[in-house]
């Protein structure tokens, strides 16, 4: 099928308004794809292990200086940076729907995201403080002092290529950190883009250090450059539970600090009291947006055995009328999987499923939808005996899995069952069940809502999750914290010197 938009010029349109040097994509050695075609739009050049090294030495020097900027003034880089954001936003937006696939609500989603946390961040930038503690000791007073930590080191998942960069260092700079970043090498083309609005804002603000961010690019192995240099006080790494199990084990090693978001495999329970026209809105948006592409996507449905067959053929209807297309070209909800991978993981996962009773809604190749490049996929409900086999892991693709309870505490038991412990959510009007769920015996995710779906969390809070998707938390709360060091300072301005725990020691 042919397809309307020149999306090779469209990206070189986007790259030249925002700023983007040629040399940066034009001639490169690392061909760079839209899942929407599946067609080459950019050849970025990389980075070498050689250049990366330096590029965090020259980290390590602007932190010397950036630390010493005091943060309401740091704050101020980051408010210029929601200004470019703000005037950037169509562009990257649609430079996200090129680059990931993202439906153009959801490219734009994600810009406004990077501009929330920028907001957020400014705010913060006013507000580091620490606790001031009774001292035992006469004459004594005890505090906490907050100081910037060193340079931090980025590492981000496809499918949300710019957002998740900027919740980290919107954050970073308010609390005096450099950032380093190494997108995902399925997404390159928007980091160099949110890069280029970055330097626009760094402009403005006129004399911050050279090397306060910068973004390297390569696929893993430059992102072991990172990881295993001394001079990287922090790596936040978003990604495979697989990619962490590698990151997390070096860094340890090194003792620096890590903040691992790595994979989800999400639940939601439908309670007998459930508003069911909410409740259906909640997990289509949740199982199907983004094609099933967001560590929070739903992908396990646990629904009671008393309203089964009045709510799920409802949402299998809402399968089969579910529009799956070009982003760019149609009105679709449903874009495309990201690459040919994705699509024969969740065949796999399919198959699987049906070996062990399940029973198919879906998850066939729609190739109308595109050339033979691209991969546009019905999305997947699997009605399903039990939980077992594919369902107890994480398929990077629009799959649901659905099953019947019969007691709340089962279902809870189920929805903690696997190794991932993201997000989850219940659907019920009981104030009961709602509060078991979110109490210490309920949900053990780090992220649970109540007539909310799992995807779509907001900025304010504390975003991550718990077990095996690696226990970090970013974004909004109190996740400033992993981003500083903490100093416990005692001050005697008595003219005694006691000791701690009455100790004596007379010399
Ligand atoms: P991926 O693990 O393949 O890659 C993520 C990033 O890690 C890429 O930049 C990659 O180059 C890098 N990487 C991989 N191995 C590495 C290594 N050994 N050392 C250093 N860097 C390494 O993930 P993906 O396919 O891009 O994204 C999908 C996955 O990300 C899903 O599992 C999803 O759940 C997860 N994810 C999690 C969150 C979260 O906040 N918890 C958010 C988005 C995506």
């Amino acid at each position: 099928m042919k397809n309307k938009i020149d999306l090779k010029s469209e990206t070189a349109r986007i790259l030249d308004k925002l700023g983007v040097p040629e040399s940066a994509w034009r001639d490169g050695d690392m061909a760079s794809f839209s899942p929407v075609t599946g067609e080459q739009t950019a050849k970025v050049r990389t980075t070498s292990p050689e250049e990366a090294r330096r590029m965090i030495e020259a980290a390590h020097e602007a932190f010397k200086a950036w630390r010493l900027v005091p943060a309401p003034r740091r704050g101020e880089l980051v408010r210029l940076f929601g200004e470019e954001l703000r005037a950037a936003k169509e562009d990257l937006g649609r430079l996200v729907t090129i680059e990931a696939g993202k439906i153009p609500s959801e490219g734009l989603g994600e810009v406004q995201e990077m501009i929330d946390i920028c907001d957020f961040a400014v705010g913060l930038s006013r507000q580091l403080y620490g606790l001031t503690i009774a001292s035992e000791r006469p004459g004594h007073r005890m505090m906490e002092t907050w100081h910037p930590l060193g340079v931090v080191g980025v590492i981000s998942a496809f499918n949300f290529p710019v957002a998740v960069w900027s919740w980290n260092t919107a954050i970073a700079l308010v609390c005096g950190d450099p950032v380093v970043w190494k997108p995902s090498e399925k997404t390159p083309l928007t980091a160099l883009a949110a890069q280029a609005i970055f330097e626009r804002a760094l402009k403005r603000f006129g004399d911050a250090p050279a090397g306060l961010s910068q973004v390297i690019i390569g696929d893993r192995t430059i992102g072991e450059v990172l990881v295993d240099h001394p001079k990287v006080a922090l790596v936040s790494a978003t990604g495979s539970t697989r990619m962490g199990r590698e990151v997390g084990p070096r860094l340890a090693k090194r003792f620096a600090r890590s903040i691992l978001e790595l994979g989800g495999n999400n639940a939601g329970i439908v309670c007998p009291s459930a508003d069911l026209d909410m409740t259906l809105r909640a997990v289509a948006f949740g199982a199907m947006g983004t094609a099933g592409q967001r560590c929070t996507t739903l992908r396990r449905l646990f629904v009671h055995e008393s309203i089964y067959e009045s709510f799920v053929p409802r949402l299998i209807r809402a399968y089969e009328n579910v529009t799956v297309g070009n982003p760019l070209e149609t009105k679709a909800l449903v874009g495309p999987l990201i690459d040919k991978a994705a699509f024969e993981g969740m065949q796999k996962a399919i198959e699987e499923a049906k070996a062990l009773g399940g029973k198919v809604t879906g998850g066939q190749r729609v190739t109308e939808a595109g050339p033979e490049t691209a991969y546009y996929v019905r999305p997947a409900l699997v009605e399903m005996p039990s939980q077992a086999g594919p369902v107890l892991e994480e398929t990077f693709a629009p799959i649901l899995y659905v099953m019947k309870y019969r007691d709340l505490e089962e279902a809870i038991e189920l929805q903690n069952a696997v190794k991932a412990g993201l997000s989850s959510s219940i659907f019920t009007l009981n104030m009961r069940e709602a509060e078991i769920f979110l109490s210490a015996a309920g949900s053990d995710c780090g992220i649970a809502n109540v007539n909310i779906g799992t995807s779509g969390a907001e900025i304010g809070g504390a975003f991550g999750g718990e077990k095996e998707t690696g226990g970090g938390r970013e974004s909004g709360s109190d996740a400033w914290k992993g981003y500083m060091r903490r100093a416990t300072n005692t001050i005697n301005y008595s003219t005694q010197l006691p000791l701690a725990q009455g100790v004596t020691f007379d010399i």
